[in-house]
């Protein structure tokens, strides 16, 4: 049989088919709607949890154009965005203004570590802080036979912790400020939200309850998933508009991948557009293990930022030694602010381990 004669039987993706619908862990907007107001909360607030880049991207567009509606729009900044995905943020307020919308676009982080996850990894090096929130690869050292094995990656908690709640936290207090009400009062009990979130239908899996854990009156609604739309999906809507189509994430996410594993966020993207970035996501990757090494963490295993379980700076050995030669200024007063900020912020309770 031909290749196209293949494609006439090939079968389009209905998330109703998913284990995760049919569960009942992925519902629709409607459904959510409907549970809001059998609970009795019927005014509900819509928000789009924006990331910057091409999925929630795809989401605004489709606000602009009047197919949803929002009451607010929510860009909750990790603090360790590239400063492309900034630039792409800046551009879609510009378009919107440009649109005449005046849905109210808010920027947002952390509650207490307000500079984001280079804060976390600052404090998490610095301090007896022990909470690490990242997905890194991670191998373990076997005591008898002292053979390095893999040992698969540590939860993804900063998507949560850094973007998620985040978003829900400062559509609370929009919501809150709106009625008159401070932000530890009690939410009114007709009041419901519904956050977009801008995972695709292949990033299904991502997808783990429509129920806030953190807020009762808060579900959470998947749109692209429930449009059967892909990730590329997203893409090429993006690029037949001409609009910009770089992936939102952190330069040192572990998720980044290189020439063999393309998925559009790579390192060679990050060493290209932004070699300090590249630096100071190798710092943190040799860091990291310094502090295992000294045995003052939970955490028992070695990690590496790179899915190859090396450090960053063999991987990448030539773009490493020519840009640190170029940026070893820059790097070290970046290492030092950082060492200033954390003694003056977590230092008072938390033990400095590199004393
Ligand atoms: S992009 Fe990567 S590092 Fe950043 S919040 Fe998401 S998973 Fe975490």
């Amino acid at each position: 049989m031909q290749p196209e004669q293949l494609m006439l039987f090939e079968i389009a993706p209905d998330f109703r088919d998913h284990k995760k619908y049919r569960d009942g862990i992925f519902k629709t907007k409607a459904q959510l709607k409907e549970e809001l107001r059998q609970l009795g909360r019927d005014r509900i607030y819509h928000v789009l949890s924006f990331g910057g880049g091409t999925q929630s991207a795809h989401l605004l567009e489709q606000h602009l154009q009047g197919l949803i509606h929002y009451d607010y729009i929510i860009f909750s900044d990790t603090g360790a965005e590239p400063q492309f995905i900034h630039e792409q943020v800046t551009w879609w307020q510009h378009r919107q203004r440009a649109c005449g919308n005046t849905t109210p676009f808010l920027i947002t982080h952390h509650s207490s570590m307000e500079r984001g996850l280079e804060e976390m990894l600052m404090r998490y090096i610095h301090t007896d802080y022990q909470r690490f929130q990242m997905p890194v690869y991670c191998s373990t050292l076997d005591p008898v036979t002292g053979e390095i094995k893999a040992a698969g990656m540590m939860p993804r908690q900063c998507t949560v912790d850094f973007k998620i709640i985040p978003v829900k936290q400062a559509a609370r207090r929009a919501v809150m400020e709106l009625n008159g009400l401070e932000y530890r009062q009690q939410m009114p009990e007709n009041i419901g939200f519904i956050i977009d979130i801008g995972f695709s239908y292949d990033e299904i899996r991502r997808i783990n309850t429509s129920q806030s854990p953190q807020f009762k009156y808060m579900r959470l609604a998947y749109p692209l998933a429930e449009e059967n739309l892909s990730t590329a999906d997203s893409i090429r809507f993006l690029e037949d508009n001409g609009f910009p189509t770089r992936r939102s994430r952190c330069y040192l996410c572990p998720f980044n991948c290189d020439g063999a594993r393309d998925i559009g966020m790579d390192w060679d993207e990050i060493i290209e557009a932004e070699p300090l970035s590249f630096l100071k996501a190798c710092w943190f990757d040799t860091e990291l293990r310094r502090v295992q090494r000294s045995g003052s963490k939970i955490m028992r295993s070695i990690p590496y930022l790179h899915y190859s379980r090396r450090p960053l700076v063999e991987v990448f050995a030539a773009e490493y030694a020519r840009i640190s030669a170029a940026y070893r200024v820059e790097l070290a007063e970046w290492v030092s602010s950082w060492e200033a900020a954390i003694q003056e912020k977590w230092n008072q309770d938390e033990l400095l381990i590199r004393a």
